[in-house]
């Protein structure tokens, strides 16, 4: 039998069949996997809790010929924090479809495993739009595709005065030479800071970012729009998370 264990994050887990489930999972080693968790859907099945999604455990998998299938698995974190409050289930459900979307079957990407884990844990005490943000912008950064900003990405020059083009087509932030070959929105120079900074700033050292509404509001606007150009997916979460989130986050929020 070709078993095979899977340190892994359930990303997507869908109904499948009359009692089953096909997950989706993020694993430490082997990176995206699907894998069908048979019966979890009885009230019986002992198999349940790990096929919820957004658990992290440890998984015992049988290599099928068309899909996989879990044999055993043991949650070592269901993170109750990520459903008792509907912005940190947005911001994780939005983590888990960019992940998905942002990658593909069975390439190993352990950076991203690991940024994942760390950001499902964060947001326990970290405002949730602002872990989606940095989450967003490191798994652009670790797939090669962070966004110029504050420099042209058309010309590379240094971008002045207080707004640039924001233009995903170009790859970033756009200066006033070149903003009439581009479509994009306006995005604050203020703003294009607290990125730059997300991109960098020590884990330990977030909890202490402070940030305003407007720059909320043009930062999701950036990245969802950026994002959805690059993996060429529209984020259906992202877009859910814009309509019933914006207002409870408002409360964490200072500046
Ligand atoms: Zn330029």
């Amino acid at each position: 039998m070709a078993l095979y264990h899977a340190d892994a994050l359930v990303i997507r887990s869908r109904e499948y069949g009359e009692s089953d489930r096909l997950l989706t999972l993020f694993a430490r080693e082997s990176g995206k996997l699907h894998a069908v968790a048979k019966g979890v859907r009885k009230p019986t099945s002992r198999q349940r809790a790990g096929a919820q999604l957004f658990t992290y455990a440890d998984f015992l998998l049988h290599k099928g010929r068309t899909l996989d299938t879990v044999t055993q698995s043991s949650p070592k974190e269901s993170f109750p924090h990520l459903w008792n409050d509907l912005d940190r289930t947005l911001a994780a459900t939005a983590i888990a479809e960019l992940l998905d979307v942002a990658t593909v079957r069975e390439e190993p990407q352990p950076q991203l495993f690991t940024l994942a884990l760390t950001c499902f844990f964060l947001l326990a005490e970290v405002n949730p739009f602002l872990v989606q943000s940095i989450f967003s912008l490191r798994l652009l950064g670790i797939l090669g595709y962070s966004p110029r900003l504050g420099e042209c990405a058309e010309c590379g020059a240094v971008i002045k005065g207080d707004k640039a083009l924001f233009s995903p087509t170009a790859g970033g932030t756009v200066c006033s030479e070149c903003r009439g070959l581009f479509n994009g929105k306006p995005l604050s120079l203020g703003t294009v800071a607290f990125m730059r900074q997300l991109e960098h700033t020590e884990w330990q050292k977030v909890k202490r970012l402070r940030w305003s509404a407007w720059m909320e509001q043009e930062m999701r606007e950036a990245l969802q729009q950026y994002c959805e150009e690059k993996f060429e997916k529209s984020l259906r979460s992202w877009r859910m998370g814009k309509e019933i989130g914006g207002e409870s986050s408002n409360n964490q929020r200072e500046g």
